[in-house]
């Protein structure tokens, strides 16, 4: 990646929210590679936002706050980002992450618990911060309804954070790619076209592997290990 004049532009800083991402689309993510946003993902970006705004003025009227797109940065571990909320709550700091997703994912997510991507990103806030608890609220887009999950700080997950984003700072700093890291959130990905040919090589990959194997393996080796953070479902 050349600036002008043929220089390298330094690699960015870690954000957050590529916590539970493939380590791959997080490293370009840091090398500012492009991404193809189609239509229909810009206007739930969108959506997301406005219901975002949303949310923090319902929470600002709510009380019991201590701040709201809080600055969260490690200078060490080269992350930087903003916090949803944070309050006050049994007297302790408590952080609020807040998501939207579409209908058919929310379906999921009541039925199965949290995506790895949400909780790896409030998980991250908890490390650095120190804060013991968090609450990811995830609503839903098409039917207005929430549901909200509390996640406790958890050591093995903030290892395997650690790991993740030191692998990632090595392989930007060093302005190469890791091996890709073929799964169902392939089909999704608005950087897809730096690692197959053409959709139906993207389709071939997933269908043969569509479960997610990042490396470090995710701790208990699956979705589970959210469990064993002291998720619980609160509504
Ligand atoms: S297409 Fe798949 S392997 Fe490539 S960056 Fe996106 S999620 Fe990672």
């Amino acid at each position: 990646m050349r600036g002008k004049g043929g220089t390298k532009r330094a690699p960015r800083t870690f954000s957050p929210s590529l916590a539970g991402a493939c380590l791959r689309y997080a490293t370009m993510d840091r090398l500012r590679f492009g991404r193809q946003i189609d239509q229909a993902s810009r206007a739930a970006m969108q959506e997301g936002g406005r219901r975002h705004r949303r949310f923090q003025a319902e929470l600002v009227q709510g009380g019991d706050l201590i701040a709201v797109e809080q600055v969260i940065k490690d200078d060490a571990l080269g992350v930087s980002g903003r916090m949803d909320a944070v309050r006050w709550f049994n007297g302790r700091p408590q952080v609020i992450e807040f998501k939207t997703v579409d209908g058919e994912r929310f379906a999921w997510i009541r039925q199965h618990g949290p995506l790895v991507a949400h909780v790896a990103q409030l998980a991250l806030y908890l490390a650095l911060t120190h804060y013991e608890q968090g609450v990811l609220v995830v609503e839903s887009r098409a039917s207005d309804e929430h549901l909200e999950f509390v996640v406790s700080r958890h050591q093995e997950w903030e290892n395997w954070l650690l790991a993740r984003i030191r692998l990632s700072e090595e392989a930007a700093r060093e302005h190469r790619l890791p091996a890709r890291e073929v799964s169902l959130n392939c089909l999704s990905c608005d950087r897809w076209q730096r690692c197959f040919t053409d959709q139906a090589a993207r389709e071939a990959a997933v269908a043969e592997h569509p479960g997610w194997e990042p490396e470090p393996p995710l701790p208990g080796g699956s979705g589970d290990a959210i469990e064993a953070m002291g998720q619980g479902r609160i509504s």
